[in-house]
């Protein structure tokens, strides 16, 4: 990073929260939205892809520096996309034989997020070819996966990638949370990932978890909400709000059956 770049970063954090206050945000989310790759899974799709189309290094060169904000997304995506050789064949072919390994915890958090009725999104820079076949494992309808598409000619041949996904442009993610909120209305939209496309997105998110447990960035430490190396820490907020719910229902009970008490023996006095 040159003098004049580093001298352009905000010198203190950009939250406004405290961890509490971050906690309960995230509890209260109508909306979550996850970045995939180093948060949901264990790897960057794109970095795997390029290795088994034998061009690991150049590519994983690249996605390092768009992850740490150097270079333009739409410029990236498309130098890797350019030099990566792609074909229809053996990006289903990867597909198959390559299945992404989610990252420890998060299966069971999307899965109690929706069982309490939190609606959860895939919002990423990789690929829907990549991206579907994780949200068919997490029981998520395609239909909240926003991501890329690389499109091919008749022959199978490389022939660019979907332009009007907002996701192949910079500050795409918080593109997608403002239509998000605009369509459904969420009051409060929660965003997790690792990555500095993740912590433009909020605004328009409302709090930002920063995932540390695959990739450590310093400068999305530094601003997240709430930063954590382990999803376990996250589905500690969920489990300890409905434990408070359990108790605070149960301490409302016993006092309505105190006050009935209260006023059947005053009522005999
Ligand atoms: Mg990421």
């Amino acid at each position: 990073m040159s003098a004049a770049s580093e001298a352009a970063v905000e010198p203190c954090s950009k939250s406004d929260m405290t961890r509490e206050e971050a906690k309960l945000a995230f509890h209260e989310a109508d909306a979550v939205c996850f970045d995939v790759d180093s948060t949901v899974v264990t790897t960057e799709g794109v970095d795997e892809f390029a290795a088994f189309l034998g061009v690991g290094d150049k590519v994983a060169e690249l996605t390092a520096s768009a992850m740490n904000g150097d270079m333009k997304f739409h410029e990236a995506l498309d130098a890797r996309l350019s030099i990566m050789g792609a074909t229809a064949e053996s990006l289903d072919e990867f597909v198959r034989t390559h299945p992404a390994t989610f990252t420890p915890g998060v299966e069971r958090l999307i899965a109690s997020l929706q069982a309490r009725g939190t609606h959860v999104y895939l919002v990423s820079g990789g690929f829907t070819q990549m991206i579907f076949p994780l949200a068919d494992r997490l029981s998520l309808p395609r239909s909240r996966v926003f991501a890329n598409t690389i499109l091919f000619g008749d022959e199978g041949e490389y022939s660019g990638f979907d332009q009007t996904a907002p996701t192949a442009w910079a500050g795409g993610k918080a593109k997608v949370i403002a239509q998000l909120r605009q369509e459904h209305g969420y009051p409060v939209v929660a965003m997790v990932g690792d990555g500095a496309t993740d912590l433009e997105a909020r605004p328009p998110a409302d709090v930002f978890v920063g995932f540390g447990g695959i990739a450590q960035r310093p400068e999305v430490m530094a601003n997240a909400d709430l930063w954590v190396t382990d999803f376990a820490d996250v589905q500690a907020i969920l489990d300890e709000a409905a434990a408070a719910t359990e108790a605070a229902a149960a301490t409302e009970a016993a006092t309505a059956t105190e006050a009935a008490e209260d006023t059947s023996s005053s009522a005999r006095s």
